[in-house]
């Protein structure tokens, strides 16, 4: 072997040493295609909240999305929220105006509680929800019939962080890892401070595992969602 030719091979075997091992963590691009990767849905209700900045700061730093299931006059009063959330990328759904239970409501009420939040969310961010979450997901025939009116799907989740219960940084962590699979849409609240904190941990630990953190229509576009339609449909509901 000359000495040239085993002092290239040195160098080449030093390059290797020194090149950084592949990344890990999974940044989402524009187009996922979740039929053929792992993806997960995290969707914040009842807000823009008091943190959500530093929320969306997070999901910007890992290059990931969410999707924002809004009240009305949380949008009126935390407008600038809403337009970076639209301007990012994210989801925007509609959460009701003011929180009430639908169930216990008319379809005129329930119209003006989805209308006027849809007017306030285009008012910020020009954007037009296209999805309903009602408050306590709580649906039923009527609230279906009155999303129907609006072309919108009700959007419920796979499994719940339980962030407004624990309170606890390394509960919501566990608790969302754990509801954290393949598809899944999981609940979670950005006016929960100890959630916003826990983000970074959360978003990188799936990034390592491997899912593309994506929004709600990423993961339900394959699902064929018809306006008044339920997903996922509750135990019970299957039709
Ligand atoms: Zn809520």
């Amino acid at each position: 072997m000359s000495r040239q030719f085993s002092s290239l091979l040195a160098i080449a075997a030093v390059a290797v040493t020194l090149t950084p091992a592949p990344a890990l963590a999974q940044p989402t691009p524009k187009e996922v295609d979740c039929t053929q990767v792992k993806c997960v849905a995290l969707t914040f209700d009842d807000g823009p909240g008091q943190y959500a900045g530093t929320l969306l700061d997070t999901f910007k730093k890992y290059n990931a999305k969410a999707t924002f299931f809004l009240e009305g006059q949380y949008v009126k009063s935390r407008p600038s929220y809403v337009k970076r959330m639209v301007k990012e990328g994210h989801e925007i759904g509609n959460h009701s105006y003011k929180h009430p239970d639908f169930t216990k409501m008319s379809a005129t009420a329930i119209r003006s509680e989805i209308k006027k939040t849809n007017d306030a969310i285009k008012k910020a961010s020009g954007a037009e929800p296209k999805l309903l979450r009602p408050p306590y997901g709580l649906g039923g025939v009527l609230i279906s019939e009155v999303a129907a009116e609006f072309d919108m799907p009700i959007i419920l989740w796979t499994g719940g962080s339980r962030d407004w219960e624990s309170k606890n940084e390394a509960a919501i962590k566990k608790q969302t890892l754990a509801v954290a699979k393949d598809d899944s849409i999981v609940l979670m609240h950005d006016w929960v401070k100890q959630t916003v904190d826990a983000m970074p941990s959360i978003i990188q630990t799936l990034q390592k595992n491997g899912y593309h953190l994506v929004k709600v229509t990423d993961i339900t576009k394959h699902e064929n969602l018809k306006p008044g339609d339920t997903f996922p449909l509750p135990a019970g509901w299957e039709n």
